[in-house]
């Protein structure tokens, strides 16, 4: 039997599906088709925080368990010396709000997961005032580094690449075996699939050094992020909007909501502003469809709709894609156990 997959989409998600199908099934050529590659995905200018964020309805088993594997994964990473030139890093954040902050599904999957006490917030931020808060430490994937990385694994494996856009899945049955789709946001066009909506984010790159971990203010939504060479501060949740360009109001407010946070910030150095669209959905799509395209049977598998959080799952979505893939291929595949969450 012949086994001619195709990935449609060169983001986190399709590379990773790609290099999951191409390490777990035996004797299967695999073939990325995108119009896009790093570095111009949206995962490329997101800061790449581990964290779940606007999954719409995604049922929480199903976030948690593609989180931790994509944790574990990251971990793994972590622990070798490639973590430098992938990207990966621990990263130590505080969670803070006006409001009373429960205990997250996730926070046994995360080290050193507790709430702060309100004293203990005060002095942390004066300035913010926020009465409650969380600290724990989560890891960081930069995906300017780390796509780079997964692609070397993907091509050094006889991965193919085709630099082109589908219009049709017309297109490719006959050509391929099964059909993968990775195409985030846009395949509310390709799939014709009008619950995919873009969530805008806008977000600013500046230099502050001093800046050694995470903030999150869920009562501002505004966010502050130490990568390798910058700080990302955010950001924006636009429903809806497919605007790509920076707006001036939206860097405004954005400035204005990490200089509450932390005043010294108006010192940091400016780079530049960045806008990405979140593929949002009510809850991610993860499944097989077998569709009659043409006179023909194309064998689809959709892996997209990841929200705010692609970077976060993409690794757990990779691997039950794979499975979903080597199923209509009369495969079966054996991912390792994961370790159990830390309790
Ligand atoms: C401001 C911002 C901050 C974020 N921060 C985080 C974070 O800290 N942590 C986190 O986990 N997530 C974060 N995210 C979310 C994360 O970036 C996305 O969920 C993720 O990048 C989606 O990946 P994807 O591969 O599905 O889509 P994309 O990266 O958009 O890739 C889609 C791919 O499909 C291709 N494609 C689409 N249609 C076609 C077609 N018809 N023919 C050929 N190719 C096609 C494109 O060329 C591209 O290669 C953030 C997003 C934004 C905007």
């Amino acid at each position: 039997m012949s086994r001619d997959v195709c990935v449609i989409g060169a983001g986190v998600v399709g590379l990773a599906s790609a290099v999951n199908i191409l390490e777990h099934i035996p004797d299967v050529r695999v073939t990325i088709i995108a119009d896009k590659f790093s570095p111009n995905t949206t995962a490329d200018g997101a800061a790449g925080v581990w964290m779940l964020y606007n999954l719409g309805n995604t049922p929480e088993y199903l976030q948690r368990r593609w989180a931790e594997t994509t944790f574990h994964h990251l971990e793994t990473l972590l622990k070798t010396e490639e973590s430098s030139i992938a990207g990966v890093t621990a990263l130590p954040m505080f969670g803070i709000s006006d409001d009373p902050m429960k205990q997250e599904h996730w926070s046994k999957i995360v080290y050193g997961y507790k709430q702060v006490p309100t004293g203990e917030m005060v002095k942390l931020f004066p300035y913010a005032q926020r009465k409650f808060g969380t600290f724990h430490i989560t890891l960081l994937c930069e995906c300017r580094m780390y796509l780079p990385w997964l692609m070397r694994r993907f091509k050094e494996r006889g991965g193919k690449l085709i630099n082109e856009r589908i219009l049709e899945f017309q297109e490719l049955t006959g050509r391929y075996d099964v059909i993968v789709n990775c195409t985030g946001v846009d395949a509310r066009l390709l799939v014709a699939d009008n619950s995919v909506q873009p969530i805008r984010g806008q977000l600013k790159r500046v230099t502050a050094p001093w800046i050694k971990h995470a903030v999150f203010d869920f009562t501002s939504q505004c966010y502050i992020i130490p990568c390798a060479d910058n700080i990302v501060l955010g950001g924006t949740t636009q429903h809806g909007d497919w605007n790509k360009k920076p707006n001036e109001d939206d860097s405004e407010k954005i400035l204005q909501n990490a200089h509450a946070i932390y005043p010294s910030l108006k010192n940091a150095t400016i780079e530049h502003d960045w806008v990405g669209l979140r593929p949002g959905r009510p809850s991610v799509r993860l499944e097989t469809e077998i569709r009659k395209v043409g006179g023909k049977e194309a064998k689809i598998v959709h892996n997209y709709g990841h929200g705010g959080s692609g970077i976060t799952l993409h690794w757990g979505c990779a691997q039950d894609t794979t499975a979903l893939v080597a199923e209509l291929l009369g495969e079966k595949v054996n991912f390792r156990k994961q370790p159990p969450s830390k309790l």
